[in-house]
């Protein structure tokens, strides 16, 4: 969907690839300053991993505040031009004189949309609801919560029944045209800014953990979408295996992280993402212990405050340990902890109701050109002039440092679009 705003008539723009909130900031910052941008997102909506948050540590706010304010300055800011379902072909070119080759993916579904529901009760089809990680279903034609933009309906097509119009069939406003074709748009750009973030660690990957096998193992990522009112269970935190709310919970640190087989980096907010995920579980259940098995507890800065807040908490308790494995009782689907605690030197074996792992996340740097560089786990760099990283496509970090980042990379792709005499 292309939103209003520059077209490659206006002249260079900065482009910015990916639209979570590194992008988002990048853009706006950008074109606050004068220059035109063009933000390409490849999902069907802007927001990336934070819109599926339930809160932020460490105000424990909604992110849905900030994602509304930003959506509303992308909107009314003519400069910006916003393409979704879009991806770089191609980038030839240098600093200041790159032509830019995107390609879209038809959405079906225009600007005419009012969200007003009727396609969606008609359609025949469903899909598994990847915005809450396969919890919960949708239909094929889907709009993945209330507050994501652009506000118009998505189809994924590779699930319609073969010659199926129901969904254009009841839009009484015209607003679904299931032909549309594929399309490419050239620009004109002055530099390039990758944003496009971060993916969680495959916890399928830690057999001794048992993810994907025991239902009670969970990630961080589930938690967080199983924590928010507008999540699969509701904002409801319970065991999958049968919908109950857990006796007890354990959290797993570094669950992946710092270890060679996997990934051998700190991933920096885990430590936080687990202090707050337990703030949710004893918001909702507050006679709940909670144990946090950790090698350190990493709150840098600001953060230690959270840390010292949440901790304070009288249920919560924090194991300098690594967990080995995790077992369950078939019966029930209580789990079992294999631990080696640290401090007091022997190992334990614990029973849990809900185990979460805290993964940590692996940078996604596909679909960026080559003139990024990349080091060796694949976080992205400034490459050459023009080529510009923010937030964490670069490397780990929490949504303050996203913000400041992007805005650096902005400030450092300025230049090139103010020199190439076509800002305002
Ligand atoms: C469990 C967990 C909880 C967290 N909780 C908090 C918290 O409470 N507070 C906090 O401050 N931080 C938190 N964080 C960190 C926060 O998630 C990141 O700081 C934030 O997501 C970084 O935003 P981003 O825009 O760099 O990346 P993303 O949010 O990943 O956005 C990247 C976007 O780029 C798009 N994209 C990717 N590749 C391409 C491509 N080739 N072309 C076009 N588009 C592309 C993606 O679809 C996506 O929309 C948490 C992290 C974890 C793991």
């Amino acid at each position: 969907m292309d939103s209003a705003g520059a077209s490659d008539h206006d002249g260079k723009s900065i482009l910015v690839v990916g639209g979570g909130i590194a992008g988002i900031t990048a853009a706006l910052e950008a074109a606050e300053a004068g220059a035109r941008v063009i933000l390409i997102e490849r999902s069907p909506f802007l927001g990336g991993r934070t819109a599926a948050f339930h809160l932020y540590f460490p105000k424990l706010c909604p992110p849905a505040c900030g994602l509304e304010i930003n959506f509303r300055r992308l909107k009314n800011n003519p400069r910006i031009t916003v393409l979704t379902q879009a991806e770089l072909e191609s980038l030839a070119g240098t600093a200041g004189n790159f032509k830019a080759t995107v390609r879209l993916s038809p959405r079906f579904v225009s600007g005419a949309c009012t969200l007003c529901g009727a396609c969606v009760e008609a359609c025949p089809a469903e899909r598994s609801d990847e915005f809450n990680f396969g919890l919960s279903r949708t239909k094929a034609i889907y709009f993945p919560h209330a507050m994501a933009y652009p506000a118009a309906y998505a189809i994924d097509r590779s699930l319609c029944p073969e010659g199926c119009t129901a969904c254009a069939n009841v839009c009484r406003y015209d607003a679904i045209h299931l032909t549309q074709a594929p399309e490419r748009r050239v620009f004109s750009v002055a530099a390039v800014i990758a944003a496009t973030g971060w993916a969680p660690y495959n916890a399928a990957r830690l057999a001794h953990l048992g993810y994907g096998t025991l239902p009670n193992v969970v990630t961080n990522v589930v938690l967080e979408r199983m924590a928010a009112p507008n999540g699969p269970t509701r904002g409801k935190i319970v065991r999958p295996s049968d919908g109950k709310p857990p006796e007890s919970v354990a959290f797993v640190q570094c669950a992946g992280s710092r270890d060679e087989n996997h990934l051998p980096y700190c991933s920096s907010v885990c430590c936080s993402a687990s202090l707050k995920h337990s703030a949710y579980i004893h918001a909702e259940h507050p006679e709940v212990p909670v144990s946090v098995f950790y090698i350190d507890i990493r709150t840098p800065g600001l953060l230690d405050e959270f840390r010292a807040r949440v901790t304070a908490d009288s249920h919560l308790t924090l194991v300098k340990g690594r967990v080995g494995r995790i077992e369950e009782d078939p019966n029930t689907h209580d789990l079992f902890v294999t631990v080696e605690d640290a401090l007091a030197g022997r190992k334990s074996i614990r029973k849990f109701g809900l185990v979460v792992l805290a993964t940590g996340m692996v940078p996604q740097s596909d679909g960026l050109p080559s003139g990024f560089e990349r080091d060796e786990y694949g976080f992205v760099a400034d490459g050459a002039p023009g080529f510009y990283a923010a937030g964490c496509a670069k490397r780990p970090e929490e949504v303050a440092a996203t913000v400041r980042d992007a805005t650096g990379a902005a400030l450092r792709a300025l230049p090139y679009a103010v020199r190439s005499g076509r800002h305002e």
